[in-house]
């Protein structure tokens, strides 16, 4: 493909897809990334031929060799996201074309060819329309889809590759909370950073995650659900969590996020919420949060919530912090009015029970 051409994707059918029966078992009881869907979307590049074989085809292992670039200096990027299918019996998207452009980002700080947003939203179209009875029904069950694209030239020399495969696969995914939605306990981790100024923490590049583990390891031994980092410089403000972004809600109203300032992941989640807290009038901040500012404001009653969001869980309240010297509640531990407000809106909005007024859900 060279400038705007468009791509055709040529569609084979699994010739082995699951059987109904044995769909609907899966589907009863998914859990996360375990299942998966009959297809897979895939995309070759090479430079000098631009993009080109794009194929909707049966789900398979991907043949490669050991000297695949990607092995060796990690050159793979991803993103994430969910269709659903509403109580009209539509599939639909949420912001697909902002997954798209923060894909666009990350391939551009990765030194990775950019893959079209368009090409990147019809590649979900596709897979989502040959697979689109894996979407399992019930109120907060949703079908994951996963981009992803890495460097697959066989080459071992350190320089961007010249060959690329960019895939699509599917995951039914069921409810995140089982039993209503429970605040979490986060470990702010002393030793760890995620991202220092000038590197990858804006991208969503899988080196992140790898460098996240032993944290989010760490937060797990000490009873933890997740990790949050602080800033890489001065280990003072708060990053974001392994996963999820963060925002503080104080007694006046106000909404505080930290600030994309390069080292944290731009949320998709995160920007949404910024749009429609204004909207319901709370007034809204993008500014640095310092841990001990979270702590003496949880203490005073000035902090009334924190909560963390991202595709996943949506928003999730965070009810305990814990640290090694100590720990505390924010909200006595209880998902505050904010939260549940906000939470409730975007679902709402993401299900199409609510009025879309920003363009924001796809077919
Ligand atoms: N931060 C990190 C590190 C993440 O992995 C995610 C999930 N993609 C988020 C924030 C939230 O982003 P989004 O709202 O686009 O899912």
């Amino acid at each position: 493909m060279s400038g705007g051409d468009k791509l055709d994707f040529e569609i084979r059918p699994n010739p082995a897809a699951v059987s109904a029966a044995d769909r609907a078992a899966l589907l009863a009881n998914p859990g996360f990334g375990r299942v998966f869907t009959d297809h897979m979307v895939t995309i070759r590049y090479a430079e000098g031929k631009g993009w080109y074989d794009a194929r909707v085809e049966a789900r398979a292992p991907i043949p490669m060799d050991p000297a695949a670039a990607v092995l060796h200096y990690a050159q793979e990027i991803f993103e994430g996201l969910k269709a659903y299918r509403t109580t009209d019996g539509a599939v639909t998207m949420f912001r697909p074309e902002a997954n798209a452009a923060r894909f666009i980002a990350s391939a551009g700080r990765m030194a990775m060819p950019e893959l079209p947003a368009e090409t990147f939203v019809e590649s979900l179209r596709q897979l989502v329309e040959i697979d689109r009875e894996w979407i399992p029904d019930g109120p907060d069950a949703s079908l994951y889809l996963r981009p992803f694209m890495f460097a697959s030239e066989v080459f071992l020399g350190v320089r961007p590759a010249n060959e690329y495969l960019y895939c699509v696969i599917a995951s039914p995914a069921g409810a995140y909370f089982t039993g209503g939605v429970k605040p979490i306990t986060v470990w702010v981790s002393p030793d760890y950073t995620r991202a220092a100024p000038g590197g990858t923490g804006a991208a969503k590049c899988g080196g992140n995650y790898a460098t996240s583990l032993v944290a989010q390891a760490e937060a797990i031994e000490a009873g933890c659900d997740q990790v949050v980092f602080l800033d890489a410089v001065e280990r003072r403000f708060v990053d974001e969590l392994g996963g999820m972004n963060v925002f503080f809600v104080y007694d006046d109203d106000t909404l505080v996020t930290p600030p994309l300032t390069g080292t944290i992941l731009p949320g998709i989640t995160r920007d949404a919420i910024l749009t429609l807290a204004a909207e319901s009038g709370l007034r809204t901040q993008e500014r640095p949060v310092s841990f001990a500012d979270w702590q003496a404001d949880a203490a005073s009653g000035r902090l009334r919530e924190v909560f963390a969001c991202g595709t996943a869980a949506v928003i999730t309240p965070i009810g305990r912090v814990k640290f090694p010297d100590g720990e505390f509640l924010v909200g006595g531990g209880e998902p505050g009015r904010t939260t549940n407000a906000l939470r409730q809106q975007l679902v709402a909005i993401q299900r199409g029970e609510a009025e879309d007024r920003h363009g924001w859900v796809r077919q």
